[in-house]
């Protein structure tokens, strides 16, 4: 019995602050060790950690979830516990910018080269999976044009060559998606965004189903990559409400892509829920319970309609990440693609007049009249 609780329980659990834990003695150590319960030094793992794992893993159909500082360090300790001098990795061609430099620019020092591929050309990744590749690495939803990869095939295609598939799922979240279920063998969440849900943490997890977790713990210890008790904490928190908040921010999402067209001044609207998206048949098979809660629409007349809006919609805060209560928006052109040559931006379809709505769970109405104010300030 605990000497100070007696036989209560806290209905909340307790916020472990503890960068170390004490043993009774030698025998104690070596049990812990074993790997029987409790903990030694936080950097290794600690309570709050483990709580957290252990609530992502049962959302993503995993065996276990090892928690990380940030959505970079568990792709980080991902690649770390599996790559070795020589390998080659396939990747997705519209992946996250930090995760395309760290495969880009910092593995070639490490020896390991990767090969970009058009994920949604499942003929270019058979192709490109005829060299001997170790993993590769793909996001569901894709930023900001969300375009949809299909998982179930990639996972297939990749499984026949021997190639491990990693999916970055923070896009679709586990309500919308969960790849371990479709064959991925792993998926990396950025907690960050819609898992913590409330822009006040900053954590990332890795998830698996049938690989062992050692590899990927020892990596998050040695390599320094450990989230802090009270960020897991926060997240914990934060899940409580995921299935209510997605499910939120998707019907309003899909409600605003429904009526952004017929809004003065609006060009392309881009959400896989509607019928004119390229992705939209596979979003209808691979999803549950909506399209997310990501969306793009074009403002005719470029930057300058642009920062009209941002000036004039202070209730939509320009604010260059996702996945907040509040519904925010971001401009890919200058933020997340800022360094891509501006001709290739336009390749991809990142025009001027683009930006991106993390939608919250506001009243509609509320999130409307905010972007009219902001649409009406962009055509003047
Ligand atoms: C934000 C993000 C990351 C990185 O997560 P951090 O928590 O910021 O390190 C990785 N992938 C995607 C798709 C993201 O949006």
């Amino acid at each position: 019995m605990n000497p100070l609780l007696g036989q209560t329980v806290p209905l909340v659990p307790p916020l472990y602050q503890s960068s170390v834990y004490t043993l009774p003695d030698l025998d104690a150590l070596d049990a812990v060790y074993a790997g029987e319960p409790g903990f030694i030094y936080a950097r290794d793992g600690h309570p709050n950690a483990r709580m957290l794992g252990e609530q992502i893993a049962c959302l993503e159909s995993a065996s276990w979830a090892v928690v990380g500082g940030s959505g970079m360090s568990v792709i980080a300790a991902t690649l770390l516990a599996l790559v070795s001098r020589g390998d080659r990795i396939l990747a997705s061609r519209c992946l996250y910018g930090r995760t395309n430099q760290l495969l880009t620019q910092e593995l070639p020092r490490f020896g390991v080269e990767t090969e970009l591929v058009d994920c949604t050309d499942l003929a270019a990744v058979a192709g490109a999976l005829e060299i001997p590749a170790k993993l590769m690495v793909v996001e569901t939803m894709s930023n900001p044009l969300l375009r949809v990869c299909d998982v179930d095939e990639l996972a297939s295609l990749c499984r026949r060559r021997g190639c491990l598939t990693v999916v970055d799922n923070t896009f679709a979240t586990p309500m919308l998606c969960r790849p371990l279920e479709r064959g991925a063998d792993l998926v990396v969440e950025s907690v960050t965004k819609l898992l913590g849900g409330h822009g006040d943490v900053t954590l990332g997890a890795v998830c698996g189903r049938t690989l062992p977790v050692e590899p990927f713990a020892q990596a998050i210890s040695i390599w320094g990559l450990m989230g802090s008790p009270f960020e897991c904490w926060l997240a914990s928190r934060g899940l409580a409400t995921l299935a209510l908040r997605v499910e939120r921010g998707s019907s309003n999402a899909a409600a605003l892509a429904e009526w952004l067209p017929a809004q003065p001044g609006v060009g392309r609207v881009i959400y896989p829920g509607r019928t004119d998206h390229p992705d939209h048949a596979t979003a209808q098979r691979q999803f549950t319970g909506g399209f997310g809660t990501m969306l793009c629409f074009e403002l005719a007349g470029g930057r300058d309609a642009v920062n009209r809006f941002l000036r004039a919609a202070p209730d939509v805060p320009f604010s260059p990440s996702l996945g907040d209560v509040r519904t925010t928006c971001s401009y890919p052109a200058a933020t997340s693609h800022r360094y891509l040559p501006p001709a290739e931006r336009e390749r991809q379809g990142i025009g001027p007049g683009l930006l991106r709505l993390s939608v919250g769970i506001e009243p509609l109405e509320q999130i409307q009249r905010a972007i009219c104010r902001g649409l009406s300030a962009a055509a003047s």
